[in-house]
Formats: C-alpha cells, sequence, structure tokens
C-alpha cells in the first residue's frame, strides 16, 4: 500500500452502512438504455444491476460506448431510451437528488491548471455546497489520504499525470458519495502511480464504496474487479466474476512441452489417465477439467519431461473476448 493510501482519514468517512438497513434493488439499475449519435449506435439496450460494495468493472476496447454508459448514470448525457436507477431513484433526470449519492472520475482530467490542489477541491466542493468547515476538513482530509499535502499550495500545471488524477479522484469523493464512476482513469498515468491509485480505490471500496470502473484495459478489470461486464458496440457480451467468465471456455490451461524424446511416452500415459483433451502439433495439451496441474507434472517428471521446460498458459480475458465476439481484443 502506498504511503498515502494507509487507511487513515478520508477512508472513515466510507464505512458501511449499519447491519439490518438493507439495500432495496441494489445501488444501480440500468434498465434497456440507448443512445446513439446520427445513425452510430453507441449503446443498444444496456442493462445492467449494481448491488452495494460492488466494483464493477466495464470493459471493452475503443469506442465499444463505456463513456457513454458513464456520462448517462452521471446524469450528464440523456439516454434515448431506458432508465437508471440510483439507490431507487431515478437518475436519469437533470438536477435530481440522486446524483449526489455518485461522484463522477472523468476520463479526461477535470482540473484548473492555474489553481493550487487545495484551490481545485474548493471549486469541487463549493459544487456540493458544503459548509465552510465540513470543506476545509475535507479538503485536508483528502490532499492527506492522495499524499498531496506537501503540493497543497502549488498550481496543478506543475503535477504529474498520476498526481492530477489523484486530486481527480479526491474531487469526486468530497461529497461522500456511495457511487464512484472511474471512466478509465489511468489513461496518461505513469505505472507506480498507476499502482498506487489501484490500492486506493481497493481500499475505498473495502470501506464499503461502490465503484463502477470502466477501462480497456484487461489486467485492470482481471486485479481490480469483483464483477466484470464485457461491452462491445453498445451492447453487454457477458458479466460475471472473472471466475464466471473463463468458465464458459472451452478449455482451462494449455501446456507447451518441450522437445524432448521422452515426451511421446509421457504424452502416451496423460491420455490413458484422462488427464488431457487434446494433443495438437507442437506438443501443445489442453488440460482436462477434472485434472489438478500436479498431476500432469508428476506424470510429466515420471517420464523425464522436467515441468520446468513446460509452458503453462492460462486462459484470461482475452480469450473470453475471442469466444464471444470471434475477435481478438483492439486496445
Ligand atoms: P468508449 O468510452 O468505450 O471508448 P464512447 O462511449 O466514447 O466509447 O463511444 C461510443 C461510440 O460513440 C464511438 O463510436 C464514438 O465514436 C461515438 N461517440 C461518442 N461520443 C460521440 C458524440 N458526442 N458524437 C458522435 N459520436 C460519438
Amino acid at each position: 500500500m502506498p504511503a498515502w493510501a494507509n487507511g487513515h482519514g478520508l477512508h472513515d468517512s466510507f464505512r458501511r452502512e449499519p447491519a439490518g438497513r438493507p439495500t432495496v434493488g441494489g445501488m444501480l439499475s440500468i434498465r434497456s438504455v440507448s443512445k446513439s449519435y446520427g445513425s452510430l449506435t453507441a449503446l443498444d439496450d444496456v442493462s445492467l444491476d449494481i448491488a452495494a460494495g460492488e466494483f464493477l468493472g466495464l470493459l471493452g476496447p475503443n469506442g465499444a460506448g463505456k463513456s457513454t454508459l458513464m456520462s448517462i448514470i452521471a446524469g450528464l448525457k440523456q439516454p434515448d431510451a431506458g432508465t437508471v436507477d440510483l439507490n431507487g431513484t431515478p437518475a436519469t433526470r437533470e438536477g435530481d437528488a440522486a446524483r449526489h449519492h455518485l461522484g463522477l472520475v472523468p476520463q479526461n482530467i477535470a482540473l484548473y491548471d492555474e489553481l493550487s490542489a487545495e484551490e481545485n477541491l474548493q471549486v469541487f466542493g463549493e459544487l456540493f455546497d458544503l459548509d465552510h468547515a465540513t470543506l476545509r476538513s475535507r479538503i485536508a482530509e483528502s490532499l492527506d489520504a492522495v499524499g498531496l499535502s506537501d503540493r497543497r499550495r502549488d498550481r496543478v500545471k506543475g503535477f504529474s499525470g498520476g498526481m492530477k488524477r489523484r486530486l481527480n479522484i479526491v474531487a469526486a469523493l468530497l461529497h461522500r458519495p456511495k457511487l464512484l464512476l472511474c471512466d478509465e482513469p489511468t489513461v496518461g498515468v505513469d505505472p507506480q502511480s498507476r499502482n498506487a491509485i489501484f490500492e486506493f480505490l481497493e481500499q475505498l471500496n473495502r470501506e464499503g464504496l461502490t465503484v463502477v470502473y470502466s477501462t480497456h484495459y484487461m489486467e485492470e478489470a482481471t486485479r481490480l474487479c469483483s464483477r466484470i461486464a464485457i461491452i462491445d458496440h453498445g451492447k453487454i457480451l457477458a458479466e460475471g466474476s472473472l471466475a464466471q467468465l473463463l468458465a464458459q471456455l472451452p478449455t482451462a490451461e494449455q501446456l507447451s512441452l518441450p522437445d524432448n524424446p521422452s515426451v511421446a511416452a509421457a504424452l502416451t500415459s496423460l491420455r490413458d489417465l484422462g488427464s488431457v483433451t487434446s494433443t495438437e502439433l507442437g506438443h501443445t495439451l489442453a488440460i482436462a477439467p477434472n485434472t489438478t496441474l500436479s498431476s500432469v507434472f508428476r506424470t510429466l517428471e515420471k517420464h523425464g519431461v522436467p515441468s520446468t521446460d513446460c509452458t503453462l498458459t492460462r486462459p484470461g480475458l482475452e480469450d473470453v473476448f475471442l469466444h464471444l465476439t470471434g475477435k481478438a481484443f483492439r486496445e
């Protein structure tokens, strides 16, 4: 965990609601939402339910419709058809109170370059009518939580992409929303800050904040999200936990064997044991569903094929995308 995401200050404000107060209808309910820009259909009958406390990933290639959906949830765009309910209240009407329950981290960093970090948060906080004393203490907590206290009086102009992003995230949290929408928040962020942002968001989620996170990076969805909705050409193609999505694939793991004289006997033995479902050219095996890798390795070792000479390929979200669309994921 980075020094600035150390589990104090900001996170205490996101404690879960006391037990016994059920969330009726979930945190967010998206029903049959469609949106076109002229003749281009950006969203086509999208429905999704998000429960309180989830970390939902909206994963799709560029142009899939992620930003359009985020903007509609945030009330910045109106759908042509369909509804969005936030905490049981319609969120698609301009100026609706439901939007006070959410914070948006937009894809393009929205900060005033000429203002300091502190002044930027002041401007954002005033949008939510926070009283002076509350805003002052939240600004101090926020800057502390993302390691920017020392830079609070510096103009944002001189900040790195990662620092700006951190500031943009806490700006979206000043009014203590229950739901945070992050629209591709790591674009233009260096790997170290990216990791620190992940840890910060994970910590907030553990404290009870519901997060919807859009990305075109499969490794981000894999690492962060308790549930992933795969979107392409404005349609949700599949949704579920990573394990549920991977379970849709016909094969689990593949093992490439070395070119070694002992391999033929090992293959025969594995086939006889039913440990592999296919053998292709180049000695690539698909591990049978009920077979443990350790048992495969034991058989290989017994026949003199060292496991260190084998290459294991585990399927990932790119394989799920290929399986669903017949196309490789375009980043
Ligand atoms: P993503 O966030 O997944 O990259 P977007 O929601 O930004 O996708 O875009 C979905 C589709 O809608 C794309 O084809 C994009 O070019 C188009 N689009 C987005 N915004 C507009 C707009 N304001 N006018 C016309 N087309 C748009």
